[in-house]
């Protein structure tokens, strides 16, 4: 019998008002009361080869369900972590197993905490993440006084890490600074489908940050190593995307992230060269970046453009002292 080729079929199920009033009892300040009027949106995706998504607020997360429970890629925030761990804990019998953050930012490690509780058995028994994690994670928690609510990965590595999960294969590597200094692409070998973090913003204007070890410079050429280790067939799951194209793409969507920062990187040359100042340069609205949308100011052409001189001047201002 002929098999049928992988598909991306999604299927869609909304348990959001239980879970937030469940959540809600277990809030004593108060802090989610804003999910009575907008219940805490819990929408599970199936891929393809038993790995799915998890759409709630931030990040996107990844799961799979193993024979040893179900592994879980990113954790947002607690408010949505809570119904991403009641809703895999129906779905698998052996609990959680392990957690994997594709980077620091707190839309993607807020909710370690609920799924590393162990208040039923059944909570994570090891966080994963690239080994620049942990000491960004604190500094950024650090800033905004947050240190209480992290919990932070016990289990990292420099390039590359892997895990057997039975019948499928999880592979974690690091390609060089990009988003952040610790940024991973997640691989479940068989499903051929990867969580790319942060690392593709699809067609929106990205979050760049060079507090945390990220890098315009080095991004394109990250973007490039992974569109090589990956073929056509293979599906991505991204950290956000423009609500019209989503948070699950293809190899050409990585390309087009590529060339977004190829051109912001030539347009800023080009500036320079013609001895623009910043501002000027960060007015520009050049061809080519009409796919992608801007969230609010801080992700905005002119923020990427005002970064994007910044690390080139800083470039230049270290090789001339050198
Ligand atoms: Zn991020």
């Amino acid at each position: 019998m002929a098999t049928r080729p992988p598909s991306l079929d999604r299927r869609s199920f909304l348990t959001a008002s239980a879970a937030a009033a469940a959540l809600l009892a277990t809030d004593p300040r108060g802090l989610l009361a804003r999910s009575v009027a907008q219940p805490a949106p819990s929408n599970f995706s199936d891929l393809r080869g038993g790995v799915g998504i998890f759409s709630g607020q931030g990040g996107t997360i990844g799961w799979f369900i193993g024979p040893d429970g179900a592994v879980i890629i990113d954790s947002q925030f607690p408010r949505t972590a809570e119904p991403c761990r009641k809703g895999l804990l129906s779905r698998s019998e052996k609990g959680l197993s392990l957690l994997v953050n594709t980077h620091h930012h707190g839309d993607h490690t807020g909710g370690n905490a609920i799924f590393r509780s162990d208040r039923d058995g059944k909570g994570v028994g090891r966080i994963v993440a690239h080994a620049k994690v942990p000491a960004l994670q604190k500094a950024q928690a650090t800033s905004r006084g947050s240190e209480a609510g992290q919990v932070y990965a016990d289990t990292t590595f420099e390039t590359t890490w892997k895990q057997d999960l039975g019948a499928e294969t999880l592979h974690a590597k690091h390609y060089g600074p990009a988003h952040t200094g610790g940024d991973i692409v997640v691989r479940f070998e068989k499903a051929n489908v990867a969580h790319l973090g942060d690392l593709v913003f699809n067609r929106a204007h990205p979050f760049i940050d060079p507090a945390g070890g990220g890098s315009i410079i080095g991004w394109p050429a990250v973007l490039q190593a992974i569109h090589d280790d990956f073929d056509d067939d293979a599906a991505f799951i991204f950290g956000h995307g423009q609500p019209a194209h989503g948070v699950v793409g293809r190899r050409n969507d990585i390309a087009l992230m590529r060339d977004y920062f190829r051109r912001a990187i030539d347009t800023v040359e080009a500036g320079r060269a013609a001895k623009l100042s910043r501002e000027e340069i960060a007015a520009k609205t050049p061809e080519g970046f009409e796919p992608f949308v801007s969230f609010n100011e801080r992700m905005s052409l002119r923020a990427t453009l005002e970064k994007t001189w910044d690390e080139l001047e800083a470039k230049s201002a270290s090789a001339e002292a050198e």
